[in-house]
C-alpha cells in the first residue's frame, strides 16, 4: 500500500485529491493547521480515514515530523495562502508560506525520505501579464501580485531541488479550477453563490469587480487526476493542466444567473473595491504535453462547471443538501 501525505488536505483540491487517493487504496496522511475553530467542511465525509499531522508549512519542525512518521512515498503541496487579492493585503505572510513554504517542505523530504515523489502545486498566475498565448511549459513567466511571484519562487526551487539533490520533483502548472467546493472569496464561487442567494431572495445585487478578466476554467475534480499522474511517470517534469478555453468574467455571470433564469444585468453592480492593483487580463493555456505525455484531458466543460456549482448552492440555501 502506498502512502501520500497531503498539504492543504482541508482546501478544495486537497479534499478531492484525498478521495482519489483513498479510492486508489493509499493510506492518505494529511498536514492540518490547528485552528480555534474546526475547519473540516471538504473533508468531514473522509476525516477519519486521514492520518492526520499538526503543522504549518512555515514551521520546518513540523514538516519534517510529518514526513518522519508518515514516510510517505508521494507528497503533495497544495497548501498554501491561495487568494491573489489578499497578497497584496499579507504580502510577507504570503512570500513566507506560499513561496518559502516550499522550500521547507523540499528541505523536509531531503533531509527525511529523499526517495518521496514530490508535487508542486503551481499556478498560471506565475503567467501573469503574458507575453504569448496560450501559454505552455515554455512560455517565460511574467507574475503579477505578491501571490505570483511567490508561486513562482516556490516552482523554481522545485526545479532547482530536482536539479540539485536528484529528487522526484514535479511541478503543475495549473490554469484556474472550481468546484462546489471552491472557496468564497473566488470569482466563480461568489457568483454561483450570489446567484442562489438572489434566487432564493436573500440578496439583491452583487458587487463584482473587473468584469473584462478572461479566465481559462476547468474543474477540480479533473485537475487533481493530473497531480496523481505526473508522480506515476518514470521521470520527474513540470505540466501546464488547462482546458484550452478562455471566458470573461462578464460571460461567466452570464452563464451563472441564466442557470436560475435570471439575467446578470438586473443584479450585478461594479464596485471598485473588488479591482486588483495589478491585473491578470487574460489566461488561456495549452496542455497538449499533458495530453501526449500524462494521457489527460479534462473532462467537464465551463457549462457543465458553472451549472454544478450553481445547483450546490441553491441545494446549501434551500436546505436540502
Ligand atoms: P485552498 O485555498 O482551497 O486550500 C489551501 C489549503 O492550504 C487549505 O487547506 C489551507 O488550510 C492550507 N494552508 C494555508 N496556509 C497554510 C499554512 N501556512 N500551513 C499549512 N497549510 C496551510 O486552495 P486550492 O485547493 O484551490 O488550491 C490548492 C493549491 O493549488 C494552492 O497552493 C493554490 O495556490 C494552488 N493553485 C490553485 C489553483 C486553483 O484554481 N484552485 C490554480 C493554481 C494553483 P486551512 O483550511 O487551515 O485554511
Ligand atoms: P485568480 O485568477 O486566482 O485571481 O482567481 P479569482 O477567482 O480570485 O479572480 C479571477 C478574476 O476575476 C480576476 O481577474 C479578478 O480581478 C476578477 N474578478 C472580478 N470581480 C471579482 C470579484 O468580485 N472577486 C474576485 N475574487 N475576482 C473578481
Amino acid at each position: 500500500m502506498k502512502t501520500a501525505l497531503i498539504t492543504g488536505v482541508t482546501g478544495q483540491d486537497g479534499s478531492y485529491l484525498a478521495e482519489l487517493l483513498l479510492k486508489k487504496g493509499y493510506k492518505v496522511a494529511g498536514l492540518k493547521r490547528r485552528t480555534s475553530t474546526e475547519n473540516d467542511t471538504n473533508i468531514k465525509r473522509i476525516k477519519n480515514e486521514i492520518e492526520w499531522f499538526s503543522g504549518d508549512l512555515s514551521d520546518l519542525a513540523s514538516l519534517t515530523e510529518a514526513v518522519k512518521t508518515s514516510k510517505p512515498d508521494e507528497v503533495y503541496n497544495l497548501a498554501a495562502q491561495s487568494f491573489v487579492a489578499d497578497s497584496w493585503e499579507q504580502p510577507v505572510f504570503t512570500g513566507q508560506v506560499t513561496g518559502l513554504g516550499v522550500l521547507n517542505m523540499l528541505e523536509a523530504i531531503r533531509q527525511t525520505k529523499p526517495d518521496a515523489k514530490f508535487y508542486q502545486a503551481s499556478s498560471s498566475e506565475m503567467f501573469g501579464k503574458v507575453v504569448e498565448t496560450p501559454q505552455t511549459e515554455n512560455t517565460p513567466f511574467y507574475p503579477r501580485s505578491p501571490y505570483g511571484v511567490a508561486k513562482l519562487y516556490g516552482h523554481w526551487i522545485t526545479i532547482n531541488y530536482r536539479e540539485s539533490f536528484d529528487l522526484f520533483a514535479c511541478s503543475g502548472i495549473l490554469f484556474n479550477h472550481e468546484s462546489p467546493r471552491r472557496g468564497i472569496q473566488f470569482v466563480t464561487r461568489k457568483v454561483t453563490d450570489g446567484v442562489a442567494r438572489i434566487k432564493l431572495g436573500m440578496q439583491k445585487e452583487l458587487r463584482m469587480g473587473n468584469l473584462d478578466a478572461k479566465r481559462d476554467w476547468g474543474f477540480a475534480g479533473d485537475y487533481v487526476k493530473a497531480m496523481w499522474l505526473m508522480l506515476q511517470q518514470d521521470q520527474p517534469d513540470d505540466y501546464v493542466i488547462a482546458t484550452g478555453q478562455t471566458h470573461t468574467v462578464e460571460k461567466l455571470l452570464e452563464v451563472a444567473f441564466s442557470c436560475a433564469g435570471l439575467n446578470w444585468k438586473n443584479h450585478v453592480v461594479q464596485d471598485k473595491t473588488f479591482m486588483r492593483p495589478a491585473e491578470v487580463d487574460l489566461l488561456l493555456g495549452s496542455a497538449q504535453k499533458a495530453k501526449k505525455k500524462l494521457g489527460w484531458t479534462p473532462e467537464v466543460s465551463f457549462e457543465q462547471l458553472i451549472e454544478m456549482m450553481v445547483e450546490a448552492d441553491l441545494r446549501k440555501y434551500s436546505g436540502t443538501s
